[in-house]
């Protein structure tokens, strides 16, 4: 297997989990290098469900080095408790099979409590975040007042910066927010037993990545959320803190870019999205209903019914040029066995300019203004949860796929069809 990087090309979601299990069984390490525990990827592994929030997707493999890089925003608590839940249920995690960037920030209480404060106070304009502290640990990241993994494995220095950052914290959540402040020496104690805990899986893994690769390794970067959520070319202000494709492998885990040899984006056969936010191809009506219940739409780690709509390619064509996308795999596909008849947006309508835009304007427009123009195309009607060779699927199926990977100018490798591992079909 060459160097490979899978990001989500919608706004998240999109099956990353299961498709990342599935190539693990081919690759020596996977990396996560941006994001935190908001990440929900699920697997399904002989009728098992696994939700995976820091812990990359290639611990369900054995013999597998699981890396959580630099870029990534750790809280060591919700590391723990995955940790334990996976061992309860026989996955072997130790220091062997997971490593943990001693660069990579520390999520502390405080980046919590603040998350769901500032939430509140945006009221109407609230983001829509998972409470998990990730954009404030990111927030203290760019400010240099954020803790490291490796702050936390020397006792005096973190008792010093924790002291130091806790007594300002505390400042904000008591005067701005007029709430409790968080107990320092709670605090102190907390963190230095997770320090002992987190030490042994502690290491330099940029440098072992990278080794690793000159060694001829099978590197796989396991990208969370998606593209249009990213902070830069995502939907500002309703994205997630991070980086979320190609570029952040460079930053986020110590590797560049230009190693890395196949970029696979990966989009449902519809879309979704959490949150709030710009959303042009959701379908409000029963149709979006229909999708929510038939694809089991409700978030892995909050249980939130996720917004539905349409595939919509203005957005996809954007999502996978920015990230030199190689490959697509389409997900969900069985999800829309229901229909008739299935819209995808081909073009989007933009007020006060004539003609049909093909080229996604997040940059210089605001998406809420657009109206999505749809093509109709024809549905199987047929249950295709069953199929595995591309050649057994209904025509209106093929043709479907056929005429997505036309629109979109790269190849679809891979279809997936049900949340199972083997729930695949090659394109081959
Ligand atoms: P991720 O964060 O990108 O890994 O995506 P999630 O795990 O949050 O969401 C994907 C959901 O769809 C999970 O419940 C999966 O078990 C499920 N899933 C993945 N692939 C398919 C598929 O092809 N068909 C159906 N019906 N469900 C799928």
């Amino acid at each position: 297997m060459p160097t490979l990087s899978v990001f989500g090309a919608q706004w998240g979601d999109e099956g990353k989990g299961k498709i990342i299990d599935l190539l693990a069984r081919e690759a020596d390490y996977v990396v996560r290098f941006q994001g935190g525990p908001n990440a929900g990827h699920t697997v399904v592994v002989d009728g098992q469900k696994f939700v995976l929030h820091l812990v990359p997707s290639g611990i369900l493999h054995a013999g597998r080095v699981n890396v959580i890089g630099n870029g990534v925003a750790v809280d060591p608590l919700a590391l723990f408790t995955e940790i334990q839940e996976l061992t309860a249920r026989g996955v072997a995690v130790d220091p062997r099979s997971l490593r943990v960037s001693g660069a990579a920030h520390v999520i502390f209480e405080h980046h919590r409590r603040l998350d769901v404060l500032s939430e509140h106070w945006r009221g109407a304009g609230r983001i829509g975040t998972t409470g998990r502290g990730i954009g404030p640990c990111y927030a203290d990241k760019a400010a240099r007042t954020g803790l490291r993994v490796a702050d936390l494995l020397d006792p005096e220095r973190q008792r010093a910066r924790l002291t130091a950052v806790l007594a300002e914290k505390n400042a904000w959540i008591e005067t701005v927010h007029k709430e409790r402040p968080l107990d320092l020496a709670e605090t102190l104690r907390r963190y230095a037993d997770i320090a002992e805990q987190l030490a042994p899986f502690v290491a330099d893994t940029g440098a072992e990545v990278r080794a690793a690769w000159r060694a001829g390794k099978r590197i796989l970067f396991e990208g969370a959320q998606g593209a249009m959520l990213d902070i830069d070319h995502g939907t500002y202000p309703y994205v997630t803190s991070s980086n979320t494709g190609l570029a952040a492998v460079g930053t986020g885990a110590g590797f560049p870019p230009n190693r890395v040899e196949r970029v696979l984006g990966i989009a449902k056969a519809y879309c979704t999205r959490v949150g709030e936010g710009p959303f042009p191809t959701e379908d409000r009506g029963p149709a979006g209903e229909t999708i929510r219940e038939v694809g089991k739409e409700y978030g892995a780690t909050t249980g939130r019914p996720r917004r539905c709509g349409w595939l919509d390619l203005v957005a996809l064509r954007y999502a996978l040029d920015l990230n030199g996308t190689t490959g697509v795999v389409m997900t969900n596909l069985d999800v829309l066995s229901v229909f008739h008849e299935i819209p995808v947006c081909v073009s989007y309508e933009i007020a006060g300019r004539s003609g049909a835009a093909r080229e996604f304007p997040g940059q210089t427009t605001p998406l809420d203004g657009v109206r999505p123009q749809y093509v109709k195309r024809a549905g199987w009607s047929s249950d295709i949860s069953g199929v595995r060779h591309y050649r057994d699927l209904p025509r209106a199926a093929r043709e479907y796929v056929e005429w997505v990977e036309n629109e979109i100018g790269v190849p679809i490798e891979l279809l997936s069809v049900g949340p199972e591992r083997d729930a695949v079909i090659p394109r081959a």
